[in-house]
Order: C-alpha cells, then structure tokens, then sequence
C-alpha cells in the first residue's frame, strides 16, 4: 500500500501493548519531532521558517529544555521572537477597531488578534496532529484489509478517549456500509471493556487502603491509578 511507512510503527504499537497503543506511537512521534527541531530542521530554511512562524506550547518547550542542546534551543527562542516582535509591531500600528468614539461591535483589536493567532498554534503539536490522523486512517484500512491486524485491534487493551475519538471519527471517513457497523460495534465494545476493566483495578486499589482488604494480594491493581490517568487524560 502506498502508506507502507505508516504500516510499521502502527504494528509495532499494537504489539507493544499499553492502556493506548495510539499513545505509545504518539509518545515516540513527539519525541522524534522534538528532536528533529533542536537538530536536523536548524539546517533546513524551510523548516525554520515555519518554526519561526508558529513556536511551540509550554508542554514542547519544556521538552527541548530537556534535550540539552541550549545552543539550538537559544537559536530557535531569537529567530522566533524576532519574528514575533515584527509581527506585533505591524498590528500595533494598524488602526484598532475598539478603540475611538465610536466603537464598531465587530472585528477585534489587531495586537489582540496577532497574539490569539500566535497563541492558537504549536509546530509540534499540529504535525503531531496531522500525522496521527494519517494513522487512524492506516488503522482502518489494515483493519479492513489484513485478519492478522484486525486481531490484534480486537485483543487490545482499549484506547484513551482523545484517540478513541479520533478513530471513530476516522471510521465515519474511510469505512461505509456493514463494515462500518461492525467496526465500530467491535471497538465500542472493546472500549467499554477495558473502561469496565480499569474502573475494577482503581476500585482495588481503593479497597487494599480498607484494613478488611489489606492481607488481600494487588493483583495488578498497584499503578491502576496511572493507567487510568493516561485512558482519561484530555488533550486541551
Ligand atoms: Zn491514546
Ligand atoms: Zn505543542
């Protein structure tokens, strides 16, 4: 299939295992990504053009702080604020609309809105985004297409809700028909599983803190806490 590349590290998610096997792909993609800028893309003007236009959101930021490449991470900070500034400036000249006597109810004041567009995006964040739509999309045609695939999605440990959601919406697209409503039929059932399954390892986990449960084994309940932080955590 033409999206041969996508096809492996989506496999090798799923045979990994994990609360979301969409989160063990995505948690390599954002680590690749960030690299990526504090190193190859400093070379390539494109890249940085785009870097300097769109920056990066706190979560990111903190990631490259990581990275120990100060160099890199001082030259990405000047070439975006340089930009920024320049793009503040020219709002700040245009004529603002809410100032005057007569204030217009539409429009907003340029330096506001520079800032909200600045605000709304993350270079990270949006390729992360759009890549990991092209792997929903891969998700649905293996399933429909290999047995083996559609196995392992069946025999897997369910998804966060922002993934979740991302592949059912996904399945609206690429899938039609009976295949569609098994599909999804499938993977509802699957998902309300292993939230029934992660609510039964939390409410354990609570019980061993009752002295009528304390000589009872964990069973697999000791991180259930964490496990069920990452199938609930919203992306906002
Ligand atoms: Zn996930
Ligand atoms: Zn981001």
């Amino acid at each position: 299939m033409k999206e041969k590349i996508y096809t492996i590290p989506l496999t090798d998610a799923f045979t990994e295992g994990g609360e979301c096997p969409f989160c063990t792909l995505e948690k390599k993609l954002e680590a690749e990504q960030v690299s990526y800028v504090l190193g190859a893309s400093m070379m390539e003007p494109d890249a940085r053009i785009i870097s300097n236009d769109r920056g990066y959101c706190r979560r990111h930021y903190e990631q490259m702080s990581r990275e120990s490449k100060a160099l890199s991470l001082a030259l990405v900070l000047d070439t975006h604020l340089n930009e920024l500034i320049e793009k503040l400036e020219n709002a700040s000249k245009k004529p603002d609309v809410k100032a005057g006597l007569f204030k217009k109810a539409e429009g907003e004041n340029p330096l506001v809105s520079a800032i909200r567009d600045d605000q709304s995006s993350c270079l990270v964040c949006d390729k992360l985004q759009h890549t990991l739509e092209k792997f929903a999309e891969v998700f649905w045609y293996l399933y429909k297409n290999e047995a083996d695939f559609k196995e392992k999605a069946k025999n897997c440990q369910g998804f966060c809700l922002p993934h979740f959601l991302l592949l059912l919406e996904c399945a609206d697209r690429e899938l039609s028909g009976k295949t569609l409503e098994e599909a999804k039929r499938d993977m509802i059932e699957l998902e309300l599983t292993h939230l029934k399954r992660i609510n039964e390892e939390v409410n354990w986990f609570t019980k061993k803190f009752d002295y009528r449960y304390q000589n009872e084994p964990w069973k697999n309940s000791k991180d259930a806490p964490q496990r069920a932080m990452e199938k609930l955590s919203k992306f906002l």
